[in-house]
C-alpha cells in the first residue's frame, strides 16, 4: 500500500543551510582543510591494495601524533565517545577496580562507561576548575588496589587542563595500573607522549584537534595493555563492534571486521598528513601562540576567563559571561550577524571558543574576537572592543 505512506515533502538542503557557511569556532566540530573535504567525497573499496596502503600510512601517522611505537593503532567508525568506549570495553573487565580522575563532563563520561561494562569506578574529583593533583592521586592509589586509571588531558566542558598527566600516568604504572587517556580535544594541539609518559590507551576523535570530520576516531593501545588485557583475555568484551581483537583483523591483518568508513578514513589520512607536514612542534607552537593571543585579547576587552592560568586549557577557551548578559543572546547575535559559531556550556555560565586545528589561524581569531566583542555589546555588556583587538594584534605580531 504505497498510498498509506506517501513520500514526505522535503526542503532541499540548500534552503536549510545558511547561504554562507558559519565559521565554526566552538568546541567542535571545527573547520576542515580543503584537502580533507576533498578526500571525504571519495568512496573506494574497503578492502584491497589501495585501502591497505592508506591504512598503513594512517597507522604510521597515528604513531607519530600519539608518539608511540605501538603496533596497536586502531580506528573506529564512530564519535570520540566510541573510541572512549572501545578503550574501556577492552581494558576494563567485569569487577575491575577503576580510579576515574574527573574534572568535568567528559571525564565523568569515562566513569559511566566503566560502570556499563560492569567495572567498579571510584571517582576522584579534582578541586573546582582545577587539574588533578599528583599527591592526591598517589594517596588514592595507595589506599585502594586499582586495575585501571582513567582521565582526560583536556576537559573540554569547563576548559580545565590536566597539566600533570605525565606524572600521573607514570605513577599509575608504578602502582600496576593501566592508564586510559582521553585526548579528543587536545591531540596535536599540545604535547602528549604515549610511550614516554607510559600511557596504555589514548583516544581521539576526528573533529577537534585533528581538524578532520566527525564520525571516524583513532585510538592506540600500548604493547603492555595489549599483552596483559587483550591478547590473553578470558572473556569476550560486551561490544562486538568495539572488540579490539576483531578490529585488529582490519587494521593489522588486511581482512574484514565491519565495512570501514572509507571516506572518513581518507579524510583522516589527509588531516594526519597535514599534521606531519606541519610537524608537531610547529603545530603546538601555533596553537599556543594563537590561544594565548586570543585569551589576552578577551581579557584586554574587559572579559574574564573561567580557569586560572595554571590549570587553563589552551585548546578550548572558557569565557565568563557577565551578569545580566544572556550567553544565548551573544551566541545568536554572533551566528546571525557575524556568521561565527561558538559554544555555550553544559550548565556553566560560560561561552567557549575552540583553538583546535584550523581554528588556530590569525584571520579566524580576528573575526571571532571582533564578533564576540560586538555581540557582547549588543547583548548589554560594557567592554572595550578596540583594546581587545589591539591586544590580539600586539600578541600575534610580537610572538611570530
Ligand atoms: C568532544 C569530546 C569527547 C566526545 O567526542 P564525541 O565525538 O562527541 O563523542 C570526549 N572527550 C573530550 C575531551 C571531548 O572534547
Amino acid at each position: 500500500m504505497i498510498d498509506a505512506f506517501p513520500a514526505p515533502s522535503i526542503v532541499p538542503l540548500e534552503h536549510i543551510l545558511p547561504d554562507e557557511p558559519l565559521l565554526m569556532m566552538g568546541a567542535g566540530p571545527v573547520p576542515i582543510p580543503q584537502k580533507v573535504a576533498a578526500a571525504n567525497s571519495i568512496v573506494i573499496n574497503h578492502l584491497g591494495e589501495t585501502m591497505s596502503r592508506v591504512i598503513e600510512q594512517v597507522k604510521d601517522m597515528g604513531r607519530y601524533v600519539f608518539q608511540t611505537s605501538s603496533s596497536h593503532v586502531l580506528g573506529v567508525s564512530g564519535p570520540g565517545s566510541a573510541a572512549m568506549e572501545m578503550a574501556v570495553a577492552n581494558l576494563v573487565t567485569p569487577g575491575a577496580r577503576v580510579l576515574c580522575i574527573t574534572n568535568g563532563y567528559f571525564s565523568q563520561r569515562l566513569a559511566e562507561m566503566v560502570r556499563r561494562v560492569r567495572g567498579e569506578p571510584t571517582i576522584l574529583e579534582s578541586s573546582h576548575n582545577q587539574g588533578a593533583d599528583v599527591a592526591t592521586v598517589e594517596r588514592a592509589l595507595q589506599q585502594g588496589k586499582y586495575d585501571v586509571v582513567t582521565m582526560v588531558q583536556g576537559e573540554t566542558s569547563n576548559t580545565v587542563c590536566n597539566t600533570n598527566l605525565a606524572q600521573i600516568s607514570r605513577l599509575a604504572r608504578r602502582y600496576g595500573c593501566l592508564t586510559i587517556v582521553d585526548a579528543v580535544c587536545t591531540l596535536s594541539t599540545m604535547p602528549l607522549e604515549m610511550d614516554n609518559w607510559q600511557v596504555d590507551a589514548i583516544i581521539t576523535g576526528g573533529q577537534k584537534g585533528l581538524s578532520s570530520i566527525p564520525g571516524v576516531s583513532l585510538l592506540a593501545f600500548s604493547e603492555e595493555a595489549w599483552a596483559r588485557k587483550i591478547a590473553r583475555r578470558e572473556e569476550l568484551p560486551y561490544h562486538w563492534c568495539l572488540d579490539a581483537q576483531l578490529a585488529d583483523k582490519f587494521w593489522n591483518q588486511k581482512s574484514y571486521h565491519y565495512t570501514a568508513p572509507v571516506s572518513g578514513i581518507l579524510a583522516l589520512h589527509e588531516a594526519l598528513r597535514l599534521v606531519c607536514e606541519e610537524t608537531l612542534p610547529q603545530r603546538f607552537a601555533r596553537h599556543q601562540r594563537c590561544s594565548e593571543a586570543l585569551q589576552a585579547g578577551i581579557e584586554a576587552m574587559g572579559l574574564g576567563l573561567l580557569v586560572e592560568k595554571q590549570h587553563r586549557l589552551n585548546s578550548v577557551v572558557g569565557i565568563v559571561v557577565p551578569d545580566h548578559v544572556s550567553a544565548e543572546a551573544v551566541r545568536t547575535h554572533m551566528s546571525k550577524v557575524h556568521k561565527v559559531e561558538i559554544s555555550g556550556a553544559f550548565g556553566l555560565n560560560i561561552l567557549r571558543i575552540g583553538q583546535m586545528g584550523e581554528q588556530s589561524r590569525a584571520h579566524n581569531l580576528f573575526r571571532t574576537l571582533h564578533a564576540l566583542g560586538s555581540s557582547m555589546r549588543a547583548a548589554g555588556a560594557t567592554l572595550d572592543l578596540p583594546a581587545g583587538m589591539a591586544e590580539l594584534e600586539r600578541k600575534l605580531s610580537a610572538q611570530s
